[in-house]
């Protein structure tokens, strides 16, 4: 049974293409009681999420108003053109985001694509896991997200 206090359920997601096309999509927001027309990061480009052949992919869920605050999807994506591992650009978001004044700090997960078509994924919440599956993959596989603990303890949903 669905507890509708703790809804979540926003799905972010990335495909690249055997020609180098990256897309990402990323549902509608699944947070629970928000104030009547807000928008959230998802469908706002840079913020919830954002794409670049060029130079990789990423979309965010957690509190979508400082991932506007920080164009975290599209910084991830600029760390890459900058020339970092994607690891080390997802870790670099994360510290934008740690960064930030909000008496709200919450939870944040990143996913990423780089443009040779290598996943990764952030979060500042313990046990956190994403999934993927490239072309010559049988079955998806579930890996663990890079933790980047936020310093302030900031990692509930609505912590
Ligand atoms: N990022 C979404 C928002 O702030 C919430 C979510 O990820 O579920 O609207």
């Amino acid at each position: 049974m669905v507890n509708p206090e703790k809804n979540t359920g926003t799905v972010n997601f990335i495909a690249r293409d055997r020609d180098g096309n990256i897309a990402t999509g990323v549902s509608t927001s699944g947070w629970q009681w928000k104030y009547p027309g807000r928008l959230g990061d998802s469908p706002i480009i840079a913020a919830g999420n954002y794409a670049d052949n060029r130079y990789g992919a990423a979309a965010c869920t957690g509190r979508g108003e400082m991932a506007i605050r920080c164009a975290t999807a599209r910084s991830v994506v600029l760390y890459m053109k900058m020339g970092m591992r994607i690891e080390a650009a997802l870790a670099e978001a994360m510290v934008d985001l740690q960064s930030l004044d909000d008496p709200y700090a919450a939870g944040m997960n990143i996913i990423a694509l780089d443009r040779d078509g290598r996943p990764a994924a952030a979060t500042n919440r313990p046990g956190a896991t994403f999934i993927y599956q490239s072309g010559d993959m049988e079955k998806y596989t579930q890996q663990p997200r890079m933790l980047v603990p936020d310093p302030r303890g900031a990692s509930g949903f609505l912590a």
